[in-house]
């Protein structure tokens, strides 16, 4: 194997897409399992430009236009669009496009693979992975650590952990649901305690997933308790898959030699828990950087320290506003939600909903105060700054 000049652990959509983008310089991707897009953790619901952004439409299983929002006493918002709001992914098939792309640009994948350390050897790194045949090293100038929210790379690199994480679990159903465009969302201290429960249509079978904040118990308990709720215990369960999602990226996400990206860094969008969007924009961020430091020969932390500025200012101040509404979210009791869900259950405000955008959810934030200003109640404070902030 000869040294690359750059080397991205982890074969996910993220690191697939940072690689397609350094491919002028040799670039090689180090996956631990034996093929990419395998195991899936991931529900796959995107909005459209996700799946543009990869030219992944082989990918799309369904389409959704609106969904329905339970509240734990039992009222339910039904807001629909006019337009396609987001699609459904096969994970497997769209991980598996991302590589196909990277190698197409370039790129060489080494399946089988797991990153499991570095040191620094003069201005380089010199990489410890453990495969089949045993331990192999490799020398490179940066390593970009696209490795999920468990992050062996930013560990290494000495990079803080993601602020919190929630734990989901969810199954595939062979049941089909009679209105395939929309998505069923469960609020409730009783269903999903720190986040929310999901029911999605995907054709001919349903998902049925929901996170839980980590201590609330396990997942599968809450899990077997909707499906029941849900009248949909009869149904054979296909697949079940489990993950974990990262909140909060960590203050800072660069070292000598190291970049962190996607999962890894924790680039997930609070309120919902998807990364796919935010993950890859930041990837594009992640390789300019690393493209611009190769070219300079320096990869050291404050050379590098341009990728922070770049993604920050790309994606940053919607994560941190998604942080701001998850803090009043979670501390809310289900009497509040019922309250909030009584207060928005009006058509201007349903109105305003179907406007919403998933990879932009704060921008909801002033049109709905404007039309329900009593919302302000629930916390003066975190949504009077959050208004600042947008
Ligand atoms: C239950 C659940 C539902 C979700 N639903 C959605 C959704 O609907 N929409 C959405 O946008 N997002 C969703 N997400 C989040 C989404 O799955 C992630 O944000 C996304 O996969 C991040 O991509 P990534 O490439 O950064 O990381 P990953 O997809 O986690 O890829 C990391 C890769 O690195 C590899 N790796 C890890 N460690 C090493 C190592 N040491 N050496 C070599 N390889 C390594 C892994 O095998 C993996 O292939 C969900 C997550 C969960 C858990």
């Amino acid at each position: 194997m000869e040294d690359p000049e750059l080397v991205v652990v982890g074969g996910g959509p993220v690191g697939s897409t940072v690689a397609a983008q350094t491919a002028s310089f040799s670039t090689l991707v180090v996956e631990e399992h034996p093929e990419v897009g395998t195991p899936v953790q991931c529900t796959g619901l995107v909005h459209p430009r996700v799946v543009e952004m990869a030219g992944g439409e082989s990918s799309v299983i369904n389409a959704i236009s609106g969904f329905k929002l339970f509240f734990p006493g039992g009222r339910v918002l039904d807001v629909m669009s006019n337009e396609v709001k987001a699609m459904v992914i096969d994970r497997t098939t769209f991980d598996r496009h991302c590589c196909d792309r990277a190698i197409d640009e370039g790129a060489d994948v080494l399946t089988g693979r797991k990153f499991v350390g570095f040191r620094k050897e003069g201005a380089k790194a010199r990489v410890r992975l453990e495969g089949p045949k045993g331990k192999e090293e490799l020398t490179t100038s940066l390593i970009i650590g696209a490795d999920g929210y468990k992050s062996t790379v930013g560990a290494a690199a000495g990079i803080g952990p993601a602020k919190e994480t929630v734990r989901g679990m969810q199954v595939d159903l062979d049941t089909v649901l009679d209105i395939q465009s929309q998505v069923e969302v469960y609020l409730g201290k009783n269903v999903a305690p720190g986040f929310f429960a999901w029911v999605l249509p995907c054709g001919d079978f349903t998902r049925v997933g929901l996170c839980v904040s980590n201590g609330a118990g396990a997942p599968s308990k809450f899990l077997s308790e909707l499906i029941r709720k849900r009248g949909l215990q009869g149904a054979e369960r296909l697949r079940t898959y489990s993950g974990v999602i990262p909140i909060g990226p960590p203050k800072i996400t660069h070292a000598d030699n190291v970049l962190i990206v996607g999962d890894a860094a924790a680039q997930t969008k609070p309120l919902s828990g998807g990364g796919l969007f935010t993950g890859m924009r930041a990837a594009k961020w992640a390789a300019m950087t690393a493209v611009d430091a190769l070219e300079e020969g320096d990869v050291s932390a404050s050379y590098l320290s341009s990728y922070e500025q770049r993604w920050r200012s790309d994606i940053g101040k919607e994560l941190e506003r998604g942080m701001l509404v998850r803090k009043v979210y979670t501390k809310m009791s289900d009497q509040k939600l019922d309250e909030v869900g009584r207060m928005m259950d009006r058509d201007d405000a349903k109105e305003v909903l179907s406007t919403g955008d998933i990879d932009f959810p704060s921008k909801l934030a002033r049109p709905m105060l404007k039309t329900v200003p009593t919302l302000i109640k629930f916390s003066p404070q975190a949504l009077g700054s959050l208004l600042r902030k947008s």
